[in-house]
């Protein structure tokens, strides 16, 4: 059915809410033109979009928690499932918009690999975390995630691009990681976390962020082709890095948001049951 009027801000919201957002605000897209501190700006993608809507979904307490134990291939696939989530969520809130009249264009959460590989991994078509944050759902944070009131960093994002203006929500007035925490940066077993940087650094953190990516998966097949041995060749197909790999094609598992130690160890919007520590010796994959 086709609608005769735009539908409004709060009805947006209200939709995303019912559809299973935990999190939505609007910024316009001149704002996000400006400040975005990346080439991913969403004049890049559309010129003609207004308005951007940032939503987020928590990543639930109980992934966090296994994600800094044995049993983290289990954080990470709920890593990836709430990506999809968000995604189908993105289109839902996309064919909301466009029955009311308007043109939408949603884009993905954590699966466009980079073209040039500056990046090192896996990365969405904007920086859907500074698009947060000027939509009002948290701030930037020392670890350079976007840290929320509610969830603290423990939480995913998407962004939908509309044509149709709506007024911006206010960005909030947050201060989590004042001139002293430094939680995060003492739980990262990488040192990747440094306060004041304008990003983590990448080539400590991506490997163990996203292990079975597209870099992986190519050193991987390099060393199979390297191998002049037939049964070496045969062996590294009995590997358990080859099934880690055919998980993260098949599903996803271990391709982006895969290392969980500055996550957990974040304090802000921790109001569920006691963490666990890692056990000693603990190692992520
Ligand atoms: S994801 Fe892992 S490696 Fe990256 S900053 Fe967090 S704890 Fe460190
Ligand atoms: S652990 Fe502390 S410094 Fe790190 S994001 Fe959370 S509040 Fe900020």
């Amino acid at each position: 059915m086709t609608r005769s009027a735009p539908p409004t801000k709060e009805e947006i919201r209200q939709y995303a809410f019912e559809r299973g957002a935990d999190l939505c605000g609007f910024v316009s897209t001149a704002r996000l033109n400006t400040v975005t501190p990346t080439r991913y700006k969403p004049s890049r993608l559309w010129p003609a979009a207004k308005t951007a809507i940032s939503i987020g979904k928590r990543f639930l307490t109980g992934a966090a928690k296994v994600g800094i134990t044995d049993s983290i291939q289990n954080g990470r696939w709920i890593s990836w499932r709430t990506c999809d989530l968000l995604n189908t969520l993105a289109l839902d809130i996309g064919h909301f918009l466009e029955r009311g009249g308007q043109v939408a264009l949603p884009l993905s959460s954590g699966n466009m690999a980079d073209p040039d590989h500056t990046n090192r991994g896996v990365f969405a078509e904007l920086s859907h975390r500074h698009t947060a944050a000027q939509a009002g759902l948290g701030v930037i944070g020392v670890p350079t995630f976007l840290v929320t009131p509610q969830f603290g960093p423990r939480v995913y994002l998407n962004t939908i691009l509309t044509e149709t203006e709506y007024e911006p929500d206010p960005r909030l007035d947050f201060d989590p990681c004042g001139t002293d925490c430094d939680a995060c940066i003492k739980a990262c077993p990488h040192e990747a976390i440094v306060r004041g940087r304008r990003t983590i650094k990448k080539p400590l953190c991506i490997p163990h962020a996203m292990p079975h990516g597209a870099r992986p998966m190519r050193d991987f097949i390099l060393g199979v082709m390297s191998k002049t041995d037939p049964k070496e060749r045969e062996a590294a197909l009995y590997d358990a890095q080859f099934l880690r790999l055919f998980r993260a094609t098949v599903f996803g598992v271990g391709t982006f948001a895969g290392c969980f130690f500055c996550l957990e160890a974040c304090p802000i919007g921790k109001d569920g049951p006691a963490m666990a520590t890692p056990a000693a010796g603990t190692k992520q994959l």
